[in-house]
């Protein structure tokens, strides 16, 4: 095994906790009191550091800043019944990072040293992890460059750190979502499987026409043809039709969720039959026009499920069953609840304790 690095440790010396108001968290809007922070130069990760939450200097000539070599993770905590901090799947987050570091041309970050300074964040900062049901710690690891030059080149130095969020149960109104056929967020052979910063900035210009058009969400389709489904926003969309779970099959052009990863697999424990292929959206409308659609819904860490109410497309709108009727993601988001808070057995090992 790889020794963890060791880790220099500066704590405030008051914490923010007494002034925030743990009952209204607006999602990404607060920020504990410490954030973890590691340097690359010289080829190599310098030991990380844990320091008070706080800005970075950076030189006008930072290369993420003009190139957008940067990238991002998402994942949670949870406060357990019993006290326990549980951290769901930590290692898939760190495999995808590493795998978007690849293609960014930047470094993998280590594993030992991530798992350990991970925890050893979320202990000091553990009164920071909400325990009301269905909340939890946002955590939010990045990398970016952090050289000094003008210039379309990899970066010699890089800087990884985490920060984290409390965040409360994450409510969303079934979602408005219009399939878009112009814009696309990714296209194979480009980088719409990694968490590159770069896929969001481009991605907001679309949404924001959709938001005029007075939907919250899009649903992408393939760069190329326009004529397969890929994500729901920033979430993997998954349906329901003859209580078979259709998923579009992974690319270069999707982002491969952890949470839908987690999702197919409690289906096939379930002996539900799920298919990842490609899936037409004429197949989509036409079974949402003969009401063999059953379900729709984007899944990802922020929001886990996100139940989509209507789909746009064309200027029609297509209105898909009520929520309280859909039985396989309402017992999906119950199940990985469960199994995320400790309330039930963590078969597949996708609990790490603190
Ligand atoms: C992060 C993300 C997802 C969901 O991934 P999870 O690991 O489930 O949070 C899906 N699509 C895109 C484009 C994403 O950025």
């Amino acid at each position: 095994m790889v020794e963890s690095q060791q880790i220099q440790i500066k704590k405030i010396t008051q914490s923010r906790l007494p002034e925030v108001d743990m009952v209204n968290l607006e999602f990404g809007q607060t920020f504990s009191d410490h954030m973890y922070v590691a340097d690359y130069a010289n080829n190599e990760w310098q030991a990380p550091h844990i320091v008070p939450f706080g800005d970075f200097s950076l030189s006008p000539a930072n290369p993420a800043l003009h190139y957008g070599q940067a990238l991002f993770e998402g994942l949670k905590a949870y406060k357990a019944d019993n006290g326990d901090i549980l951290i769901f799947r930590p290692e898939a987050n760190l495999g995808r990072l590493n795998l978007s570091a690849d293609r960014l041309c930047m470094p993998a970050y280590l594993e030992e040293t991530f798992m350990e300074g991970l925890k050893e964040l979320l202990r000091i900062d553990a009164d920071w992890i909400p325990s009301a049901p269905g909340s939890s710690l946002y955590i939010r690891p990045f990398m970016f460059a952090t050289g000094e030059f003008l210039g379309v080149k990899p970066s010699d130095t890089y800087k990884f750190a985490i920060i984290t969020c409390p965040v409360n149960a994450y409510y969303s109104m079934p979602l408005r979502v219009k399939i878009e056929e112009q814009y696309a967020r990714a296209v194979e052979g480009g980088f719409g499987y990694a968490k590159a910063a770069g896929n969001y900035a481009g991605s907001l210009y679309p949404a924001k026409k959709a938001a005029e058009e007075g939907y919250h969400q899009l649903l992408w389709t393939d760069g190329k043809t326009h004529e397969y489904f890929e994500e729901s926003g920033t979430m993997n969309l998954m349906f329901v039709i003859n209580d078979t779970l259709l998923t579009p099959a992974l690319s270069t052009s999707i982002l491969a969720g952890v949470t839908r990863d987690s999702i197919l697999t409690l289906a096939r424990d379930r002996g539900m039959k799920v298919e990842e292929r490609k899936i037409a959206v004429a197949e989509v409308v036409e079974a949402a026009q003969n009401n063999t659609l059953q379900e729709a819904f984007g899944c990802g860490t922020a929001a886990v499920i996100s139940q989509i109410a209507t789909i746009g497309y064309r200027g029609n709108d297509l209105q898909l069953p009520p929520v309280e009727s859909r039985k396989y993601s309402l017992a999906f988001a119950q199940e990985l609840n469960d199994i995320r808070t400790g309330k039930t057995a963590d078969k597949h090992g996708w609990i790490v304790k603190v």
